[in-house]
């Protein structure tokens, strides 16, 4: 089935650009880019890594070992010193509060986040950083972070949805001028998937075999193989979004569910995380797919609602068969 759905720009927000002083780094502007002063401390090949106008929050396993060998110290090391860098790409219109992460994954690979917040929406709309790390890992591949690298201790929400990885039992976390604990640690007494019979979890690689039934263009095939690789092992209503960009940049997210529901991760706010990681502003949107499983907790109406914020593109629905 298929339908497209008209939606009304309320905003024509864009990239909350604006009034964000702190904010140094202005998305589809990469010469906006200036460094914390934490970039003295960090080799030449970070530098010219973190430059290249492919980068996107991603930095490779061989990379990543390179700079640690370099510098000394080991990955989980390296990945507290580079949380800085990822808080640059902080979308925070309405806090104004930065927060950045940066995920080890078990192959070695970095992978950045950091919070998102859509300007004029409900608050509930909010990415937190470790989320969009978590995203920005598991969408590149990752099946599994080692340890998980903040620049403030992890909110009771964002707990909460680290439990739901599969390796959560061996998760650790790292933040600024503390040793590394596990994520138990700071979740005693947790609740999780194993406590409703759910096997496995967040991250692990997913095949939930969907098909649309009719030919999809490039934007609509990522789309659906989001959906195909989404968790939702409570509702099963499995989910992805793809958003194209004028720059013809595709960037796609998965939906997360989580055991205690509401820290459940909706598959656009994972996708529009990535356009900020791939430098790619919210108003170049031109083509906007949601592919859903049927199910008992359908995307369609938050994905309408907080892509009219950012975006007069229509958003283009299939729900598989
Ligand atoms: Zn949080």
């Amino acid at each position: 089935m298929f339908y497209s759905v008209k939606v009304n720009c309320r905003k024509n927000a864009g990239l909350p650009q604006q009034t964000n002083i702190k904010r140094i780094f202005i998305m589809g502007d990469p010469d906006s880019k200036r460094y914390p002063p934490e970039i003295q401390s960090m080799p030449d090949a970070f530098r010219q890594l973190s430059d290249a106008s492919t980068f996107h929050g991603v930095i490779s396993a061989a990379d990543a070992a390179s700079l640690a060998q370099q510098m000394g110290i080991s990955l989980e090391q390296l990945a507290t010193k580079l949380v800085p860098f990822a808080q640059l790409y902080a979308v925070v219109p309405i806090s104004n509060y930065q927060v950045g992460a940066v995920g080890v994954g078990l192959t070695g690979a970095l992978y950045y986040g950091a919070n998102l917040e859509v300007a004029g929406e409900a608050l509930s709309f909010t990415v937190h950083a470790e989320q969009a790390c978590i995203a920005n890992a598991w969408v590149n591949g990752e099946q599994g972070l080692a340890t998980l690298a903040i620049s403030a201790a992890p909110c009771g929400y964002c707990r909460q949805f680290l439990y739901e990885l599969v390796d959560a039992a061996t998760l650790t976390i790292a933040l600024p001028g503390q040793p590394l604990q596990p994520l138990t640690y700071y979740l005693p007494d947790p609740f999780g998937p194993h406590d409703l019979g759910v096997q496995g979890g967040l991250m692990q690689a997913q095949s939930n075999g969907l098909s649309v039934g009719q030919p999809l263009d490039q934007t609509g095939q990522a789309a659906l193989a989001a959906a195909n690789a989404s968790y939702s092992p409570y509702t099963s209503t499995f989910a992805g979004v793809a958003l194209r960009t004028s720059a013809g940049v595709i960037c796609a997210g998965r939906y997360a569910e989580n055991a205690a529901y509401n820290p459940s991760m909706s598959p656009l706010e994972a996708a529009l995380s990535q356009l900020v990681f791939n430098n790619q502003p919210f108003d170049t949107i031109v083509e906007a797919v949601l592919v859903e499983a049927p199910g008992t907790a359908s995307q369609v109406g938050t994905t309408q609602t907080v892509l009219s914020a950012v975006s007069s593109t229509p958003l283009t629905v299939y729900v598989t068969s």
